[in-house]
């Protein structure tokens, strides 16, 4: 299908949103890309640990394609939500016949326990953003102590391990793991850059005494052994002194503070397994116990950003249960649960419709799949009005800050690489809004 007479606004660069336009831009749509951020890329940006160059710089290269299509226009520092830069509805004024939303999971979750306000208590999501340099978390100071809870076992727990071993150098790190080994979700390349930390005594100890839950459940205990092992031979060496150690059956339930308000302690609750229909669930056992620590960080997914303006339920968008365009039996449709009234005009793709799910390449087909069903809503839509870019352009721009569009970018990407240059190193980021803006010859006061 060729479709040259429709206008649809992306709501989000990231890996979705992005690969999203290029499914809508070849097949003719125009597409606007609103981004928070100046730089595009998201989480593939500002989150994929920083020394993954060569990913990154792929990445960049396919993203950049995208941005130099021609019927595809791009705004960066631009939010869209109630009480931001430009509403959903705003945008349907503006002549928008469709909105696909991939702006990620940017909310963050919380367990709602008595100390969380701690100096010390942080969520990984803005630790992560911090060490990749996204403002404005890159200027914020993060209080981080010597050792460390990590509360999580994801890929992004390893990350943030990694970035306490080499970057901070922290005495101790401790992954607190609500469930046992055989449940823990980061994978053994994540693992690698970590394990040369790991105290195996510590493990091993740990590994025998979770070990008669685990056969009781019909698993082997031997199995994370070896997967920790296997990760040993190809891991990377440690590069400081830190130690790292995993608890298994905890569940934090407070973080205990000092009298300057910093983290003292994690209380945990010691837990069991149990088997429900099939999944393995933590259940707690009533007895606490209290980990050393002055550091606490929430490595437990997000959720998405409610001041969007969507409908929210348990963290998520809610989905039209029975979509007019369902792929895969998948909604990427908006509904209102309590009239029960779809959103017509509305989609969601990527961490917007799965916050938390899958890498790169999973939200890349997110995107395509979620710009497929935009084209099927648009073939029952009018045709857009005639010379409409020029006067978006000329509204967007008229926005009380600055607005940063494809050929500033390429001029942002010339000075971050000639600095880089300069220093001799791989890559070069500004930190700051500001730095980026005179790079490329705006003023951030307006
Ligand atoms: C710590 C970490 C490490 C990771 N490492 C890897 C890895 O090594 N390899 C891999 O393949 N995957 C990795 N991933 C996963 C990968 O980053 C995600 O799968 C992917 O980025 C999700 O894409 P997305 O477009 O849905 O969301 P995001 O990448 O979060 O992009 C969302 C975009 O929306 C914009 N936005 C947000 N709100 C608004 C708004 N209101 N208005 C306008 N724009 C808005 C943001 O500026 C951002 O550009 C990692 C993720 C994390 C958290």
């Amino acid at each position: 299908m060729q479709n040259d007479q429709h206008l649809v606004a992306v709501v989000g660069a990231g890996p979705a949103g992005l690969f999203a336009a290029r499914e809508l831009a070849v097949q003719g749509v125009n597409v606007v890309l609103f981004n928070r951020d100046i730089k595009p890329g998201g989480l593939a940006e500002y989150g994929i640990y920083p020394d993954k160059h060569k990913m990154k710089e792929g990445l960049r290269t396919q993203f950049r394609q995208v941005l130099s299509l021609p019927n595809v226009h791009y705004y960066g520092n631009v939010i869209i939500g109630q009480n931001a830069d430009f509403s959903l509805d705003d945008l349907r004024e503006m002549g928008f016949q469709a909105i696909l939303v991939c702006a990620g999971a940017q909310g963050t979750n919380w367990l709602g326990l008595p100390g969380e306000d701690l100096t010390g208590v942080y969520h990984a999501k803005d630790l992560v953003y911090h060490y990749n340099r996204l403002p404005p978390f890159s200027q914020k100071s993060f209080a981080i102590g010597q050792r460390v809870a990590i509360v999580g076992a994801g890929n992004v727990s390893m990350d943030i391990t990694r970035y306490l071993a080499t970057s901070r150098m922290v005495d101790e790190v401790v992954l607190v793991i609500r469930r046992g080994p055989a449940e823990v979700k980061f994978d053994a390349k994540e693992l690698e850059h970590v394990v040369g930390h790991l105290d195996l005594t510590t493990l091993r100890e740990e590994l025998d005494r979770v070990r008669p839950i685990m056969l009781e459940l019909g698993q082997d205990p031997l199995r994370f052994r070896e997967f920790v092992m296997a990760a040993r031979e190809k891991g990377d060496l440690p590069t400081s002194n830190t130690r790292l150690s995993m608890r298994f059956l905890a569940s934090p339930t407070r973080i205990l503070g000092d009298q300057n308000g910093r983290v003292s302690g994690l209380e945990v609750e010691d837990n069991t397994l149990v088997l429900i229909d099939g999944d393995v669930k933590a259940r707690g056992t009533g007895r606490h116990f209290v980990i050393d620590v002055d550091t606490v960080i929430f490595a437990i997914g997000d959720k998405v950003d409610s001041s969007l303006g969507l409908p929210v339920k348990g963290g998520e968008f809610c989905k039209n249960p029975s979509p007019r365009f369902p792929v895969e039996d998948q909604s990427f449709e908006l509904y209102d649960p309590q009239t029960g009234v779809v959103i017509p005009d509305v989609f969601v793709a990527g961490w917007s419709r799965k916050a938390s799910t899958g890498l790169v390449g999973v939200a890349r087909k997110d995107g395509t799949n979620g710009a497929r069903v935009v084209l099927r809503y648009l073939q029952s839509q009018p045709v857009m009005e005639a010379e409409i870019i020029p006067r978006l352009d000329k509204r967007i721009h008229s926005l009380p800050k600055p607005v940063v569009t494809w050929s500033e970018l390429q001029q942002l990407q010339a000075a971050e690489q000639a600095r880089a240059a300069e220093l001799g190193v791989e890559g070069f980021k500004f930190d700051s809004n500001e730095d980026m803006l005179n790079a490329i010859g705006i003023s951030e006061i307006y």
